[in-house]
């Protein structure tokens, strides 16, 4: 089974924005002017299109997010779910399970990492506006986005050292080496690193705190 939000849960999040059960409470302060969140107001309900597998298939399935807006200076923030990542169609269970498998494994290629019991989620014929099957160009993409998050990295580091301070995490996060053909650039090298240690902290956050680090921390860190 490929890694997906599920149809159940976008329609539980629907739910409960239909019986108003969105706060604004976990969000960070306005970053603009410091407000604090609890006072942030409802702005407006955005629909946004997902993209879940369901049985191989690569379905559009819909929901509203929430923006607040902040009474002091009038800035936007958009309220995320936990199946979703700022700016991503695809749902976080889908974007962090195929880019671990090619972080993670020595020998995984690109085209390999797409692959899920010997076949490749696809779009149904009639729906075929992009390409036919997910394409392992999207997970080089997705590693990108999740190698960025260096401050949601860092906060968590230091909540775990904090809970367990002699904790083997730090141990793990330098053992880190990637084969060479897995990247030309430094730049890149880099990308990888961050999305490893994105992957091992989640775990080990999940382990000793019995829950993830999103949506809520990563949200105070601003998606960063
Ligand atoms: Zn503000």
């Amino acid at each position: 089974m490929p890694p997906t939000a599920t149809i159940e849960d976008i329609k539980a999040h629907q739910e409960r924005i239909e019986k108003d059960k969105i706060t604004p409470d976990n969000l960070p302060p306005c970053t603009r002017c410091n407000v604090e969140s609890e006072h942030f107001k409802i702005h407006a309900y955005r629909e946004r299109r997902f993209l879940i597998i369901i049985e191989m298939l690569i379905k559009a399935a819909y929901c509203s997010l929430v923006r607040f807006i902040c009474p002091g200076c009038g800035k936007t923030i958009t309220h995320y779910p936990d199946f979703a990542i700022p700016h991503k169609h695809y749902t976080r269970p889908t974007i962090t399970g195929f880019s671990t498998s090619y972080v993670e494994l020595e020998n995984m290629t690109y085209q390999q990492a797409v692959m899920v019991d010997n076949s490749v989620p696809g779009y149904p014929e009639s729906d075929s506006t992009e390409a036919p099957t997910l394409a392992p160009t999207t997970i080089h993409r997705w590693i990108t986005t999740l190698g960025r998050f260096n401050q949601t990295c860092r906060t968590a580091l230091t909540l775990l050292l904090q809970e367990n301070p002699t904790s083997s995490i730090c141990r793990d996060l330098a053992r880190m080496i990637f084969p060479q053909r897995k990247y030309k650039t430094d730049q890149r090298r880099k990308q990888l690193v961050g999305c490893r240690q994105l992957v091992i902290i989640e775990d080990f956050f999940q382990s000793t705190f019995n829950s993830s680090i999103f949506t809520k921390l990563a949200t105070r860190c601003g998606f960063g």
